[in-house]
């Protein structure tokens, strides 16, 4: 066996709901502007937008009860609740169908955003990796294996709601998504191979606005366990 030169990071791993296993990540992908509203409050227009997408280090992710630093570098750090995809399996090209048979749960995740950076990125035409893809930038509650379709676990009409401090600041339905969860694999499996191990942010609705330094934020979507943290 090689020996390696430093000692090897710790693995990303997300908790998952009723067992002590975990879920070993492999990358992060997330796609951006997949809730019209929240394409619109962004400045896009929805109707002629094809998905794209952007990474976060696997090591981004944090588990739900985290007290977070406030990050560096940012005056301005925004919230997306989104719902998660954890595939046990990839592929490229795949259809809606062989989609379904990559998945291996779902849970809620934040795409924490520091969104001066990413304004000052797009102004300047550059990428949004220090916007979205900082430490501790992926917040993700325990994952839900899937013992059923997803659309059985998780029915459109689920809303998904983020709240600060107990107040409601997204509501919004997975019945508003542009791309399906399926959808969204397929399209990503054309861009990149699918593996094991991969999470997927799914993209997040209205309502996305700053956190500050002693914020508690809950984030759910029906029928999925709860993520909380709280920023310091
Ligand atoms: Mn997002």
């Amino acid at each position: 066996m090689t020996s390696t030169v430093i000692a090897p990071p710790p693995a990303a791993t997300v908790a998952v709901a009723g067992t002590d296993a975990v879920f070993p990540v492999r990358r992060i992908f997330c796609v951006g502007r997949n809730y019209a509203a929240h394409a619109r409050e962004m400045g896009g227009d929805p109707s002629k937008e094809a998905p794209f997408f952007f990474c976060k280090p696997a090591d981004a992710v944090v588990p739900s009860g985290a007290v977070l630093p406030y990050p560096q570098a940012t005056k301005d750090l925004h919230h997306e609740v989104e719902l998660v995809l954890a595939l046990k399996g990839g592929g490229t090209d795949l259809t809606v169908e062989q989609a379904a048979e990559t998945l291996y749960g779902i849970g809620v995740g934040v795409d924490l955003t520091r969104r001066d950076l990413q304004a000052e990125a797009k102004k300047a035409g550059r990428p949004w990796d220090m916007a979205k893809g900082f430490d501790r930038s992926a917040p993700l509650a325990p994952l839900l294996p899937l013992t059923a379709p997803l659309d059985q676990v998780v029915p459109p009409s689920s809303r998904i709601r983020l709240s600060v401090n107990g107040s409601v600041r997204q509501d919004g339905g997975l019945d508003e998504m542009i791309l399906s969860p399926l959808e969204i694999i397929a399209h990503l499996s054309q861009v990149v191979e699918l593996a094991a191990g991969d999470l997927i942010f799914t993209g997040t609705p209205e309502g996305v606005a700053a956190l500050v330094p002693g914020d508690a934020v809950r984030a759910e979507v029906e029928g999925l366990p709860v993520l909380e943290f709280t920023l310091v």
